[in-house]
């Protein structure tokens, strides 16, 4: 038994990172699986987080994850940048396999996998990715200076990423496809009071054009179904997102929209020492401090599983 892990922690962002700092400081010696290329999470690819408690005037996203990474690694957490690929988590020792191919056993299993970006889902929108294309305004801001591009979705992120691109953008067109937007106040406030910022109401995209790059999109009305054509160099699609739960989808119960479902208000999913927590949980909340919240409580519900095993 001596090579089997206490715990093992898949997904880094708020709710694995937390998870580490508390597993590591019960001296349940984590490892965790911070992804390859999402090391992090999603707080990677914002700039400013103003509302993570105690920090006055705010603090980078990336700046906020690299602390918790510090912090969970001065407590002892073993970092492995790298994806887990495959997972077998029924049964009393967990195995899991990275994207090296390493096999790794634990008692216990922490889920913190996140949440990827919705696509809107349409054929030339995949195409023309990376080429006009984008889900991360932070990424791929820079490249669109004093161009007029489209940013489609109501909430926060939609008007964060909206009001960001302005410092590139010379205009910047907010499409949604209702007529308000479910963005917090104020949010909506700064970007009403932007005069770079365009909002088409009532309004969603029915093709992204363009042959070798983004030259415009066709739209539909919502409300009287009639369609257009407008000219962009820039499409963002700021349209929510869908949890990480592919992986695991035939193990631990999901619910209808995919997230894992958990116990009460716990984080124990249907398999005995599998838990979960952050956006893969969570379709209210999503906010970095609730999935900090919940990542504590995986590794709690963890420890006790761990003491009555
Ligand atoms: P969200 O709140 O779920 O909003 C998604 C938006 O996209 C909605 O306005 C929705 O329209 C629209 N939408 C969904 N599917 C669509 C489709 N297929 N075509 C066109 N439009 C579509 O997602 P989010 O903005 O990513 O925010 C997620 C969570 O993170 C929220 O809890 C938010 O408060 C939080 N967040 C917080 C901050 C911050 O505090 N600084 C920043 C970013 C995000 P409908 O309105 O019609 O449903």
């Amino acid at each position: 038994m001596s090579d089997v892990r206490d715990v093992v922690i898949v997904g880094s962002g708020p709710a694995g990172y937390t998870a580490a700092i508390y597993a590591s400081r019960a001296q349940m010696n984590p490892v965790i699986y911070e992804g390859s290329v999402t090391a992090g999470g999603a707080l990677m690819n914002t700039t400013e987080v103003e509302n993570f408690p105690g920090f006055v005037d705010g603090v980078m996203g990336p700046d906020l994850m690299d602390n918790m990474r510090k912090q969970a690694k001065r407590f002892g957490a073993e970092l492995i940048t790298d994806d887990i690929v495959e997972m077998d988590l029924v049964g009393e020792i967990k195995t899991l396999t990275d994207g090296s191919g390493n096999v790794v056993k634990a008692k216990s299993v922490i889920l913190a996998t996140g949440s990827a970006y919705r696509e809107i889902g349409l054929e030339n929108e995949k195409r023309l990715s990376g080429h006009g294309v984008s889900w991360c305004a932070t990424c791929d801001g820079f490249f669109f200076r004093d161009q007029t591009i489209a940013v489609v979705g109501g909430g926060d992120s939609a008007v964060e990423e909206a009001t960001f691109l302005t410092r590139f953008a010379s205009k910047v067109v907010l499409i949604h496809r209702r007529d308000a937007l479910r963005a917090s106040k104020i949010m909506v406030d700064r970007a009403t009071s932007n005069p770079k910022i365009e909002f088409l109401w009532n309004t969603e995209v029915i093709d992204v054009l363009g042959d070798a790059k983004l030259s415009g999109l066709k739209l539909r009305n919502t409300v009287d179904g009639s369609e257009s054509e407008r000219a962009f160099t820039g499409l963002f699609v700021a349209i929510g997102h869908i949890p990480r739960s592919e992986l695991i989808a035939n193990q631990v119960t999901l619910n209808n929209e995919g997230y894992v479902e958990v116990e009460g208000r716990s984080t124990r999913t249907n398999i005995p020492g599998v838990f979960a927590c952050g956006d893969l949980v969570d379709h209210t909340y999503r906010q970095a401090i609730t999935a900090a919240g919940s990542g504590c409580q995986a590794a709690l519900d963890a420890e006790k599983y761990l003491a009555h095993h």
